[in-house]
């Protein structure tokens, strides 16, 4: 344990006949048919779960899966998980229906730790869940002695399993701690805060200024620069007075944007946006044209960062010490319009800078670019990672934390 209250689960010492509840996160993306199209979050998730299994350990999971809203909805039950997790751990994997019912706790009582485990349903079944409804957490952290939190994808929400659970895991014989894939993000992340090797840089996109107006402004503090890419990248172009067409720009937020810009000059951060598009004349076009320089032509709309953004990014990130990605430069899905994010994604993989990429989009495309090995850390949680390195605390980690306040009553 360090000075913060927190501990790992290779500091726990599990023991044979205890019970283990592991909060996952195995909200893993699905098919039409409720088949399980990428299975990297059980993928990861694995390690934790083989630890506490080879010390003997009886293992509960539980995690979310899609929006329920509270209540039981059949095609995002975690069935389709326990059949995943069942081939991958080579065990019977328990599912009992109901979590409120007396049933899931006599079942537990009687599973073999040598050949079976338990995965609870959908967690968002439950209203009490993201409530952080104390007798729902209470009827969680019955079921085991020892609590380890896995799910950093959830780790910013203050949910029953994520937070309030951990309350009750202080008493004599109860542990608490992060598993292997929390320690993992922890201390990738943590690492950008701390000690990045320099130059640090950040590459920042996606559709919107306003989910990341908190990380931009934390980031002048410690970055050299950032390269704006994306739709994000239009209402700082428009914020600066150029001519951005009918791109996506929000209008609201220009204020907000000259603010960062101003920040960042004040600061001596250098902020790149795009010199150049790939323009459309409607969002569904199936082709672009590329613009001589910054401005878009009226009638016109930007779904792309042009070559010369591509080739200058490129040579900021080959020359970086750290780079931190979060978010597309441009409409990635679709592939004339993904040449700006698979070209930076190849050029980091192939830069000798510290990788890191704050999940979500830019993580599926370092996965269709065929470069995720090449990555030194990829989060496994977009929201949260944002949230972590804008400073802010993770109820997921704080609940873990022997000296946590709600420990005290
Ligand atoms: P985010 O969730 O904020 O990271 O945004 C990701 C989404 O932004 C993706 O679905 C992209 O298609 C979209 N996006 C990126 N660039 C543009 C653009 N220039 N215009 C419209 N949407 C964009």
């Amino acid at each position: 344990m360090n000075t913060t209250g927190l501990q790992f689960i290779d500091d726990v010492h599990l023991k044979p006949e205890q019970r283990v509840f592991i909060r996952c996160d195995f909200n893993v993306p699905m098919d039409d048919q409720g088949r399980i199209t990428d299975d990297a979050r059980i993928q990861a998730a694995l390690p934790t779960i083989k630890r506490a299994l080879n010390e003997g350990a009886s293992v509960v999971m539980a995690s979310h899966l899609g929006r329920p809203n509270g209540q039981r909805v059949e095609a995002l039950s975690m069935k389709p998980i326990g059949e995943r997790l069942s081939e991958l751990l080579k065990r019977e994997v328990l599912m009992p229906d109901d979590i409120e019912d007396d049933h899931a706790m006599t079942l537990l009582e009687h599973m073999r730790p040598n050949s079976q485990v338990m995965l609870l349903e959908n967690l968002r079944f439950y209203p009490g869940e993201k409530k952080n409804d104390s007798v729902f957490a209470q009827r969680l952290a019955r079921m085991a002695d020892v609590y380890i939190n896995d799910a950093f994808g959830t780790s910013h929400r203050a949910h029953a399993s994520t937070y309030g659970m951990g309350k009750y895991f202080i008493a004599q014989g109860k542990e608490k701690a992060a598993g292997f894939l929390l320690k993992r993000e922890l201390e990738n992340l943590g690492g950008l805060l701390k000690s990045p090797e320099r130059p640090f840089w950040a590459m920042m996109g996606g559709a919107k200024v306003s989910d990341k107006l908190g990380v931009l402004t934390a980031l002048i503090d410690r970055v050299q620069g950032i390269m704006i890419g994306g739709a994000m990248a239009y209402t700082f172009l428009k914020a600066q007075g150029h001519d951005v067409g009918n791109s996506r720009v929000e209008e609201d937020l220009l204020e907000k944007a000259d603010y960062i810009l101003r920040l960042a000059r004040a600061k001596s951060v250098e902020i790149h946006l795009p010199l150049d598009h790939v323009v459309v004349q409607n969002f569904n076009d199936e082709q672009g044209t590329t613009t001589p320089n910054a401005q878009i032509p009226a009638g016109t709309m930007g779904l792309d960062i042009g070559p010369k953004t591509r080739a200058a990014y490129a040579n900021i990130i080959a020359n970086a010490g750290t780079v931190f990605w979060n978010g597309p430069m441009g409409v990635f899905e679709r592939e004339a319009f993904s040449q700006g994010t698979l070209t930076l994604a190849h050029a980091l993989a192939n830069s000798s800078a510290k990788s890191v990429i704050g999940g979500g989009d830019s993580a599926s495309a370092a996965k269709v670019a065929g470069v995720l090995n090449a990555i030194t850390h990829v989060s496994t949680g977009g929201g949260a990672s944002l949230a972590f390195i804008e400073g802010k605390s993770l109820p997921g980690v704080e609940g873990l934390r022997i000296n946590h306040p709600f420990n005290l009553g």
